[in-house]
Formats: C-alpha cells, sequence, structure tokens
C-alpha cells in the first residue's frame, strides 16, 4: 500500500462543483482584489471563531508581522515566541525588526512552556507569540495572566489550529490578536497562499486593516507605511466554501486520531499527550521516538510518507546564527527536532490505510 504524507484529492473531489462555479461567478464579475468576496468570508470566518474583527491578508507569515505592526512592535523591543515552532513565528518578528526572545516547550505539549515565560521578560519585551503547534490550542489563559501582569500583548500564531478549541473558546479568539495561515496544507486552506488576522481590538483592526492594503483606508491616501498583502478575490470564494465543510473535515482527523492513539502499541514509539482541556485539531499527528530517522526510512520502504516537524530548531537555523546559539542551547526544541515524525492524516483516509500505519508500526 501507499499512503502519501497529505493527499488533498479527497477533499477537493468533493467540492469541485462548488468551487468550479464560485471560480466562474468571480471570473464573470472581473473583480479581483478586495471585492464582495473577500468582505464575505472576513464576515464569515471572525463569526465561525466568534471574534469581532477579521482581516485577511496574503499569506500567515504577514498576518503576524502585520499585527506587530500595527502594535508598533519593532527594534528595541523582544518578543517571546516558542523555540520549536515554525520558522515563520520568528520571521515575523524579525521582519518588523525586533529581538527573537525563544522560550522551550513542554516536551508533552509540544507548546510554550509556561513555567519558563516568566524569566525570559524583560523591560524590553513587548508581546508573547503563543503557537497552537500542530493543531494543539497551547496554555492561553496562564499566558494570559502573565501577559496582564507584565502589560504584555497576546498574539496567537493560530496558523495551525482553524477549529481548534481551548477552554470553550475557538483558537483566534484566546488573545489580543491572531495571525492564521491558509496555506493549501493547512486544516484550512486556500488554493494557493492566504492569511488572516483576528481581533476583538477595534483600534488593532482598523489599523491592520489599513497596514494590509499599502497603509491607505482611502486610496491614494497613506497614513502608515503599509505593505501589499491581500487575500485574492477568488482565494477568499474558495475559502468561504471551504469553511462550511471545517468541522466535519476537523472531526474526520480527530476520528483518525483517535484511531492511531488507540491501536498503535509500540514501547518505542511515544503518543501525543491529550487531555479534557483543549481540543485538538491535528494538523499533524506527532509522535516520537529515539530511533525516528530508522522509523522514518522503515515507514518509507513500506510506502508511508512522513515529515519531520521540524528537523531543525530556530536557533539552530543558519539564518539565525546572529542570534549567537550554539546545539545545547534549546535542549527541549532540539530533543523533538531529533525524535519527532508526523504520520500522514488527512480528510478521507480510509479504516485499510489507518490500519495499515498502525499494523506497521507495531510490527517495527
Ligand atoms: C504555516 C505556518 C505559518 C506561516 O504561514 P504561511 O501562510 O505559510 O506564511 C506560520 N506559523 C506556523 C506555526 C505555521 O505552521
Amino acid at each position: 500500500m501507499k499512503i502519501p504524507f497529505l493527499k488533498l484529492e479527497q477533499m477537493h473531489a468533493e467540492i469541485r462543483n462548488e468551487i468550479l462555479s464560485a471560480f466562474e461567478k468571480i471570473y464573470d464579475k472581473n473583480i479581483f482584489i478586495l471585492g464582495d468576496s473577500v468582505t464575505a468570508f472576513e464576515r464569515e470566518f471572525a463569526k465561525y471563531c466568534n471574534v469581532a474583527h477579521c482581516i485577511s491578508c496574503g499569506n500567515g507569515l504577514d498576518a503576524l508581522s502585520i499585527i506587530l505592526q500595527g502594535y508598533d512592535i519593532g527594534e528595541g523591543d523582544e518578543i517571546i515566541v516558542p523555540s520549536n515552532t515554525y520558522i515563520a513565528t520568528s520571521l515575523a518578528v524579525s521582519y518588523v525588526g525586533a529581538k527573537v526572545v525563544l522560550v522551550e516547550p513542554d516536551i508533552k505539549t509540544f507548546n510554550i512552556d509556561v513555567n519558563k515565560i516568566e524569566a525570559a521578560i524583560t523591560s524590553r519585551t513587548k508581546a508573547v507569540i503563543a503557537v497552537h503547534l500542530y493543531g494543539r490550542p497551547a496554555e492561553t489563559d496562564k499566558i494570559k495572566l502573565l501577559c496582564e501582569k507584565y502589560n504584555l500583548k497576546l498574539i496567537e500564531d493560530a496558523a495551525q489550529a482553524h477549529g481548534a478549541i481551548y477552554g470553550g473558546k475557538k483558537a483566534g479568539n484566546l488573545g489580543d490578536a491572531a495571525g492564521f495561515s491558509f496555506y493549501p496544507g493547512k486544516n484550512l486552506g486556500a488554493l494557493g497562499d492566504g492569511g488572516a488576522i483576528l481581533t476583538n481590538d477595534d483600534i488593532l483592526a482598523k489599523k491592520v486593516q489599513a497596514i494590509r492594503n499599502y497603509g491607505s483606508t482611502i486610496k491614494y491616501y497613506n497614513e502608515y507605511k503599509g505593505v501589499n498583502s491581500r487575500l485574492d478575490e477568488i482565494q477568499a470564494g474558495f475559502l468561504s466554501i471551504k469553511l462550511k465543510y471545517l468541522d466535519k473535515w476537523n472531526f474526520d482527523r480527530q476520528k483518525t486520531a483517535k484511531l492511531y492513539l488507540e491501536g498503535i502499541n509500540n514501547n518505542k514509539i511515544i503518543l501525543p499527550y491529550v487531555d479534557s482541556v483543549q481540543e485538538s485539531i491535528w494538523h499533524v499527528f506527532p509522535i516520537r521516538t529515539e530511533f525516528r530517522d530508522d522509523l522514518q526510512s522503515y515507514l518509507k520502504t513500506n510506502g508511508i510518507g512522513t515529515l519531520i516537524h521540524y528537523p531543525v530548531p530556530i536557533h539552530l537555523q543558519k539564518a539565525y546564527k546572529d542570534l549567537g546559539y550554539k546545539p545545547g542551547d534549546f535542549k527541549v526544541a532540539e530533543d523533538i527536532s531529533n525524535t519527532e515524525l508526523s504520520l500522514p492524516l488527512w480528510y478521507g483516509m480510509n479504516k485499510n490505510e489507518i490500519n495499515y500505519i498502525i499494523d506497521t508500526l507495531n510490527k517495527w
């Protein structure tokens, strides 16, 4: 059997006609930037997350950097970021000229270790970016208390958490502002790049709406040194259709994850931790093993595609050599980089495929 790490075919076959007719409508209308489809999707996604404002933009990286710019964060400021996140989180900080301050994750949850945040706060700290890694919400209730104590903004990187729930609230509604990505492989993905900012902060909402469009609210009058980062009309049209199915697709992933959790039984493999406070939408199903590279090639030989999220932690990336870190400086992040392996998990996996993966893992 051959099972790729990610397969969008079934999802896209089921909505093919709807997508094509949305394309046709927008094509015939001949308005491609900041039209009715964008406004409609923004309204729908804000409602889905129960947040006052959704401002769409070009991608998830821009969503985060525009939030930072909207809060006037820049040179001289420090932003706390988990040491094991995808590099886009820290690139957003670097982009606005602020300093990336890495804090180790909890090895059990893979999310930022709340007990290690306070020690990293200085008089220059302006915000904490909590990443809901692999689709599992970070402990934003505790992080929020710290942020209130030190007057910091709590920004969610929700790029892997569309529809995830923490304490009854959706990701995107857990901090001051949230950045989402609609990269095609995310749980809610466009047919190209896309992103969005969610916030209940009326002032920030107005500002980021201008920043994503050259810093302008009235055409040719510019209030801020903004950027060009807009969601295309056609992508917004596609996303409105996909949003209707997001809960169904997430539920299907959760069912598959449950089968993995119940079925995988191999003492060389550590399964992801689950509890009742947070509802992961399993953007990724992360297992860990000391013999990760061996397991990855064994699975490959057996036709099963996997990925490592992520093979090189931020502090050891060439791009961040200016931070001056060396191996051993962020041991938890390094441990995850050395042991993590993500199993195939996509909408429409069938029982045979799931059982084959479980059996193959149990025979290893
Ligand atoms: C995908 C991702 C991003 C960036 O999103 P893009 O749309 O690819 O720019 C940021 N943070 C995390 C955690 C991501 O997974």
